[in-house]
C-alpha cells in the first residue's frame, strides 16, 4: 500500500529525514518509536503533505501513484489520514460544520456525492458515542477549550467518520490517562484493523501497543529506520532504551 524509498526531506535548509525506507502492505500495523527530535512527527508531515517541508531525494507511492505529488487535499481523498500531535483548535467552526466539510470535501475528490445533514449527524454521533465523546462536544468549536484526552478522541471521531484506507498517527496516546488510553486504542482497531487499511503509530511508549498491537515494529533514529521487528522490539526497547537499541 504504502512505499517509501530512500527519503530525504527537510525544514529550512536543515535535512531531518536521511534516507528512509519503509513498506507498508494492506492489513498491518506498523510503529514507528524512537527517541525526541528523530524526526517521526516530520515524517507524518511530509506523508501529510505539510507546506514548508521538501524532498530531496527518494520516493513514496501509496497504492502506487506518486503520493508526493498529490496535494494535501488529494491526499485526503485518496484516503490518507494524519493525526497530529498536537490538535488545532479552530475557533469560530463547529465541530460538526469541520468534521462534515472534512467528509464531503473527500467524498467530492472522489467524485462522490455528498452526505445529506442529517446522513451527516447520525454518522458523527454514531462516531462519538464510540469513542465516549460526550454529543455536545460535536457543537462546540473544533478543539476549542478541549481537554488534551479530548482532542484526541476528537481526532479519533474524525478518523471514524472519513473512515481512511491509511492511518499515519502522531503520538495519538499522548497525554491521555489510562481509560483515555484505551478508549482510543479501541478506536483505533475498530476503525483500521482491516484487510484492506494500514496503519503508522508513531510512539514514545509501549503503552499504546499493548492496546493497538502491531505487526512491525521501526525504530527511527537520526532520519533513518536503524533497527526492525516484531511487537516484542517495543518490550525490547521499554527495557533497554533507545541508545542500546538502535546503535
Ligand atoms: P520527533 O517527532 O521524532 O520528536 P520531529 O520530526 O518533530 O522529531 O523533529 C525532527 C528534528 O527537526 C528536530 O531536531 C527538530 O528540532 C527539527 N525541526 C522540526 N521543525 C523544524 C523547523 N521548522 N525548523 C528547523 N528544524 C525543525
Ligand atoms: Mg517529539
Ligand atoms: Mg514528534
Amino acid at each position: 500500500m504504502l512505499r517509501i524509498e530512500n527519503l530525504h526531506a527537510e525544514i529550512d535548509g536543515k535535512e531531518i529525514l536521511k534516507g528512509l525506507s519503509l513498506s507498508v502492505k494492506a492489513g498491518e500495523i506498523h510503529a514507528i518509536m524512537g527517541p525526541n527530535g528523530a524526526g517521526k512527527s516530520t515524517l507524518g508531515y511530509v506523508l501529510g503533505g505539510r507546506p514548508g517541508y521538501d524532498v530531496t531525494e527518494g520516493s513514496v507511492t501509496f497504492d502506487g501513484v506518486d503520493l508526493l505529488a498529490l496535494e494535501p487535499h488529494e491526499r485526503a481523498a485518496a484516503g490518507v489520514f494524519l493525526g497530529f500531535q498536537y490538535p488545532v483548535e479552530i475557533p469560530g467552526v463547529s465541530n460538526v460544520q469541520f468534521l462534515r466539510e472534512a467528509l464531503n470535501a473527500q467524498r467530492a475528490g472522489r467524485g462522490e456525492a455528498p452526505l445529506s445533514g442529517g446522513e451527516f449527524l447520525k454518522l458523527a454521533r454514531a462516531q462519538a458515542d464510540a469513542l465516549g465523546l460526550d454529543q455536545d462536544m460535536l457543537k462546540r468549536p473544533v478543539n476549542v477549550g478541549f481537554s488534551g484526552g479530548e482532542k484526541k478522541r476528537n481526532e479519533m471521531v474524525q478518523m471514524g467518520i472519513v473512515d481512511p484506507k491509511f492511518a499515519i498517527l502522531d503520538e495519538t496516546d499522548s497525554g491521555l490517562d489510562i481509560d483515555a488510553l484505551r478508549i482510543v486504542g479501541d478506536g483505533i482497531n475498530r476503525i483500521m484493523r482491516k484487510p484492506d487499511k494500514a496503519v503508522l503509530l508513531i510512539t514514545h511508549y509501549q503503552r499504546l501497543l499493548d492496546y493497538v498491537k502491531p505487526d512491525f515494529v521501526h525504530v527511527l533514529a537520526d532520519g533513518r529506520i536503524v533497527r526492525s521487528g516484531g511487537a516484542e522490539l517495543a518490550l525490547e526497547l521499554e527495557r533497554e532504551g533507545y541508545a542500546g537499541v538502535a546503535a
